[in-house]
């Protein structure tokens, strides 16, 4: 054990030591991708378990995704077995979890500490269900939009100023409490409101922890630098690169780095060296992310490597091209060099992972998409968890409401909303009125066969020797595996492979946890309940990932293939005339190219088909600026800039009528310096241009 640490601190440089053996007071360690920021973090923890015996129990890890999170407990596992048990390694999210789990009863809102996390399609089920019996019009408030209103008041984004989704989420917040159900932003959210106004609980985490240690600092937003905040911890260590600064969007604030330095009074150490690429990766990212201007220090990430391959640009003539050229290359790659989980094929939206799947399965390449519906998400697995939640709380109508009819006895939406009414209207759980509420006697039938089905259920859980029987358990006694019995197309087996999947989660939680059965598996459904962008537990796998750049912040791999650089695609289309939204797509390239430690490829394609049309794309204006003389530029090679050329691009009056190349045929509105203000089709609006921008042509 004590071997393998001082081995890897030997290994160390000199900054990442000092950081590591950093004594006492807040320190920020600043550095660029691939330079051992979480690697330091991750040794220090171990180093102050093993050599200056701190309690594990009391030293809190926070990082942003569960990847992330499970990454630093490997890491950490890694050095130190078995020694770092206790040690509090989460995510931001799960950390509230924690702390609400013992203290939500404080907030004084009504809520147990038992409540039940709940994610985002639930929560947009609650609040169609909200503006259903409000009549309110779900075409003028659609649901998503409505949810993005509450989670921005929440985090302090921005305030609702609309009366009726003010009365949505008034509505919304009580329907939660009464259900004792939180969302995903209530985990941060009132974790911060309790530290804030309950001095007791506040205090009795600012003494637990001796140490806190938390990684990705540049996407905390306000909230989280809150929570921290009031932590008040002088052992506060922060490691992060404001260039991979990615989630505005969400709210992380770029001032927090400044802010940090300042009101906690850190130290900062800088790291330089990065020990995951190549030169000539590197060398496209420093070129890139010096075109960003709001940088505060203008650091060069240099290798500990050589330079390596030259990076290939690939300039494709139609997206079925461009994925043919991916596709062959990893056929190649894995042909000798390379296995399959060495690569990674990255995008900056979901949608464009089709082809790439489709492509794959054709030529059987192994491969998981993060973050597509995930596997928690699929209907089957939620309806039996919901099963499993009932059967651990009869108290949550939600989940109730979710089965009582699925697989379908019978029970229809009459009998629910009355079920419902009575139980409001006498302060009961909807399970414990179906003894009271008068029915026709087909439907009381229906009703009692349900309230038997879920006694039993409770009765073989609470009995089983293994917690994995509970999936067979659920699966026979709940009915689905009767209901799916009868269909016989791929997508019931599908489901029923889905469900048995589950068994897995259930026979690690026969290992990882303790106490009873029903203990245990709120445990597990805790745990379950923050899966955002899991898609099982796969990811360890030897197959391709498909992701989005977002998913594999913090990872790395030996072959990244960035693909659809394309203006409108890659910087997206809402960053065409605001400098702070193409600055932030910028770190998103400068997140996707320094994943690579020794391949890297960017592609994109001229023409490609894009909900239903086919469109000429312009290259992404990131291509230029990654540029490099020597680079290696696949056959067919093919620059579309002199074609675009702009010979007109002076002369552009109000009434002018211009084509562009995404939009179409447009009429210009106003010109005002560089600035050209076009009314394209209904379909995309009104647009302000740049004058000279290569994709607009007079007609
Ligand atoms: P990111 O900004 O992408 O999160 P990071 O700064 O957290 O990157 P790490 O993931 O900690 O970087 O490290 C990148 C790679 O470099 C890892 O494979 C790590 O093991 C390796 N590494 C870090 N420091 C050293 C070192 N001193 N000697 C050898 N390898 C190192
Ligand atoms: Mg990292």
């Amino acid at each position: 054990n004590d071997k393998k640490l001082d081995y890897e601190i030997s290994r160390l440089n000199n900054n990442q030591r000092k950081a590591v053996i950093h004594e006492n007071g807040p320190l920020f360690v600043v550095a660029g991708a691939g330079t051992g920021k979480t690697k330091t973090l991750t040794t220090r923890i171990a180093y102050l378990i093993e050599k200056m015996n701190v309690d594990p129990n009391r030293i809190l890890g926070v990082t942003f995704t569960n990847k992330a999170a499970k990454e630093i407990r490997h890491r950490v596992n890694d050095l130190i077995y078995p020694n770092q048990m206790g040690a509090w390694l989460y995510t931001f999210h799960a950390f509230g979890l924690r702390v609400l789990r013992e203290n939500a009863v404080n907030l004084n809102l009504g809520y147990k500490n038992d409540f039940t996390v709940i994610d985002e399609d639930d929560a947009l089920a609650i609040i169609r269900d909200i503006i259903k019996k409000q009549n309110i019009d779900a075409k003028k408030y659609p649901p998503r939009m409505i949810k993005n209103f509450i989670s921005n008041e929440k985090t302090f984004i921005r305030n609702i100023d609309d009366e009726v989704v003010r009365d949505v989420y008034d509505r919304y917040k009580l329907e939660l409490i009464k259900e004792q159900l939180m969302d995903f932003d209530d985990l941060i959210v009132y974790t911060n409101k309790l530290f804030k106004e309950n001095l007791l609980v506040r205090t009795k985490y600012q003494t637990l922890f001796t140490h806190i240690l938390i990684d990705e600092f540049q996407d905390t937003d306000k909230v989280q630098y809150e929570i921290i905040k009031l932590l008040n911890n002088e052992n506060t260590f922060v490691v992060g690169d404001p260039d991979q600064s990615i989630y505005a969007f969400r709210g992380a604030r770029y001032e927090n780095n400044q802010l940090f330095v300042k009101e906690f009074g850190a130290e900062v150490i800088v790291l330089d060296e990065n020990y995951r690429s190549t030169n000539n990766i590197l060398k496209a990212a420093n070129k890139l992310i010096k075109n960003n201007n709001s940088r505060t220090t203008d650091k060069n990430l240099v290798s500990s490597f050589g330079d390596g391959v030259p990076i290939v640009v690939h300039l494709a003539s139609d997206d079925f091209d461009e994925v043919r050229t991916v596709t062959n290359e990893i056929i190649n790659l894995t042909s000798h060099k390379y296995n399959y989980e060495d690569i990674a094929v990255l995008y900056r939206n979901n949608h464009l992972s089709r082809l790439f799947e489709h492509s794959f399965m054709q030529t059987q390449i192994p491969y998981i998409i993060y973050g597509g519906i995930s596997f928690y998400e699929r209907k089957e697995v939620k309806d039996i968890l919901a099963y499993l939640k009932v059967v651990v709380d009869t108290n949550s109508n939600f989940y109730l409401k979710r089965i009582i009819n699925t697989p379908t006895r019978g029970i229809g939406n009459v009998t629910i909303n009355k079920l419902e009414e009575y139980a409001n209207f006498n302060n009961m759980s909807m399970f414990d009125a179906i003894d009271y509420v008068k029915f026709s006697a087909k439907t009381a039938n229906s009703l009692k066969e349900f309230k038997n089905i879920i006694n039993e259920l409770k009765e073989k859980i609470e009995e089983t020797k293994e917690l994995v029987n509970i999936i067979d358990v659920l699966f026979v006694g709940s009915g689905y595996y009767e209901f799916l019995k009868e269909e016989t197309d791929d997508k019931a087996k599908e489901r029923k492979e889905n469900i048995m999947e589950l068994k897995n989660v259930f026979r690690q939680g026969d290992w990882n946890y303790e106490g009873n059965n029903i203990e245990k598996i709120k445990q597990i459904l805790d745990e379950l309940a923050l899966y955002t962008d899991h898609d099982k537990d796969n990811q360890d796998l030897n197959v391709v990932k498909l992701a989005t750049v977002h998913q594999v912040k913090g990872l790395e791999f030996k072959v990244v293939f960035v693909v659809a650089l394309e203006d409108g695609l890659f910087p997206s289309d809402r960053s065409y005339m605001d400098p702070f939204e193409l600055e932030e797509e910028r770190r998103i390239f400068y997140v996707a190219i320094t994943r690579a430690k020794e391949r890297l490829y960017v592609t994109n394609t001229q023409r490609r088909m894009v909900y239903g049309q086919i469109k000429n794309n312009i290259p992404s204006v990131f291509l230029r600026e990654i540029k490099n003389d020597e680079e290696k530029i696949l056959p067919k090679k093919y620059s579309r800039e002199t074609i675009n050329k702009n010979t007109s691009s002076d002369d552009f009056k109000s009434g002018d009528i211009v084509v562009h190349d995404s939009f179409g045929k447009g009429v210009v509105v106003e010109v005002k310096d560089d600035i050209i203000t076009i009314a394209f089709n209904v379909e995309y609006g009104i647009k302000k241009l740049l004058k000279n921008h290569p994709s607009i042509k007079k007609e």
